[in-house]
């Protein structure tokens, strides 16, 4: 009788992550708990070693979803510690008035959080695996994804150039990613991006001299204007973000001091006591004005060779606060695939494009759908009706 062959268990196939993101350290993870040899490329420098950037996309309202997807490898502690809970939007109407709307029945709650102390929490676990390796100012420049052969510039380093081999590459590297220009050069690769006419600044709200919140603080303040909006998440450190959200026409307007603080007189007085004049116009010229994108695409995969997730998938306009969500989403929907499918990749990456594709885009569309009604809907009275009838 021939003796029976024990197999290793342990995956031998490489992959390698490009983009240390939210996505991107996140799925990393989830492959090196399934065993993988997991190689992260990210172009910018290692973020726990630099100074938190002030004035892009500060924090974030993490909700069910991706609390579940971070649940699912053990690190929600990550976030239910130092999450801040929202229970409900809190409305400012131009005269300083205050109406909070619950987000949903008794104890259920967002959770605001910082953005880079959670990626560099997540890097920082991904790294107690012994197979995960994370290289930073390592920025993807080219890619033959049948051959599996990357090109990398490296920074600091004379620019040298890094040629690596992946069994399996993953694509995690955001918005505007590398990867899936290169999936663009395919044929039967749907594409579509577009650009709303708002912009987002950021502007910090500092605690008070007693070193308070400025204002409540489990609440996702919302200043509701119609055409535009203003919101503001809470920080750990007792300040908040707030984010207008205006079209770049109206920004355009906004050129001298007086503009500023007319405007903000205007449409948010409360908001300008608040902050007070000069901590006002000191951010507001300082910090850019960003653009957003919703973008759709699909297959998100190349054979058992590639995929791409997160915003490099699916980038959504911020209004329903499910990019990050839909991204951790996606690696536990990846992980179940490939459970289901033994490691499989040429059956799971298949598999995951098909069924992941309706959903996310449904997420697209429904960021586009709240770009309206967080603006302007939330104050109509119909609205505030049903809100009170269904308990919502
Ligand atoms: P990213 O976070 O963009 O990470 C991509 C990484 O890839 C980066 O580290 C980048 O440096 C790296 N990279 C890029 N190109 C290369 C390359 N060529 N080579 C190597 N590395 C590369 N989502 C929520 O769920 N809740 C919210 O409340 C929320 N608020 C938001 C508010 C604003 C104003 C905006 C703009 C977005 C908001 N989002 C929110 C969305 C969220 O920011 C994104 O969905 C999330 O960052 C996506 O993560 P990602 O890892 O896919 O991409």
């Amino acid at each position: 009788m021939a003796a029976k062959v024990v197999q290793d268990e342990k995956p031998t196939k490489k992959v390698v992550v490009v983009g240390g993101g939210l996505a991107g350290a996140l799925i990393a993870v989830y492959l090196a708990k399934r065993g993988f040899k997991v190689d992260v490329f990210e172009a910018r420098k290692d973020p726990r070693k630099e100074v938190a950037q002030r004035g892009r996309s500060v924090n974030l309202a993490l909700s069910v979803r991706g609390i579940e997807s971070l649940r699912a490898v053990g690190a929600e502690g990550l976030v239910m510690a130092l999450g801040i809970p929202m229970h409900a939007r809190m409305i400012h109407s131009h005269s300083g008035n205050t109406t909070p709307i619950p987000y949903g029945k008794k104890g259920q709650h967002l959770l605001s959080v910082e953005r880079q102390k959670l990626n560099n929490d997540l890097l920082t676990v991904a790294e107690t695996y012994p197979d995960v390796r994370i290289h930073f100012e390592h920025k993807l420049i080219a890619a033959d994804i049948e051959g599996g052969h990357l090109t990398f510039k490296c920074k600091g380093n004379d620019d040298k150039k890094l040629e690596v081999d992946a069994d399996i590459i993953l694509g995690c590297d955001g918005a505007y990613s590398a990867l899936r220009r290169e999936l663009m050069r395919r044929p039967r690769f749907d594409f579509s991006q577009e650009y709303i006419p708002h912009g987002y600044k950021e502007l910090c709200l500092a605690p008070t001299k007693d070193g308070e919140f400025a204002m409540a603080v489990n609440y996702l303040h919302i200043w509701p204007r119609q055409t535009f909006m203003m919101i503001a998440l809470p920080n750990q450190d007792k300040s908040f973000t707030c984010t207008l959200f205006l079209p770049f026409d109206q920004f355009d307007k906004l050129k001298t001091k007086d503009d500023v603080l007319n405007f903000f007189d205007a449409e948010f007085p409360d908001f300008l006591n608040l902050m007070g004049e000069e901590k006002l116009l000191e951010e507001f010229f300082r910090n850019p004005t960003g653009p957003m994108v919703s973008i759709k695409c699909k297959p998100y995969h190349v054979s058992d060779k590639l995929v791409i997730i997160g915003d490099a998938a699916h980038a959504m306009v911020p209004f329903y606060g499910q990019g990050t969500n839909c991204a951790f989403e996606d690696c536990l929907v990846l992980d179940g695939i490939l459970e289901q499918h033994n490691n499989d990749f040429g059956a799971a990456l298949q598999e995951y494009s098909r069924t992941r594709n309706k959903d996310v885009e449904a997420m697209c569309d429904l960021a586009m759908y709240n770009y309206i009604e967080m603006r302007s809907l939330v104050t109509s009275p119909v609205f505030l009706m049903k809100k009170k009838l269904f308990n919502l």
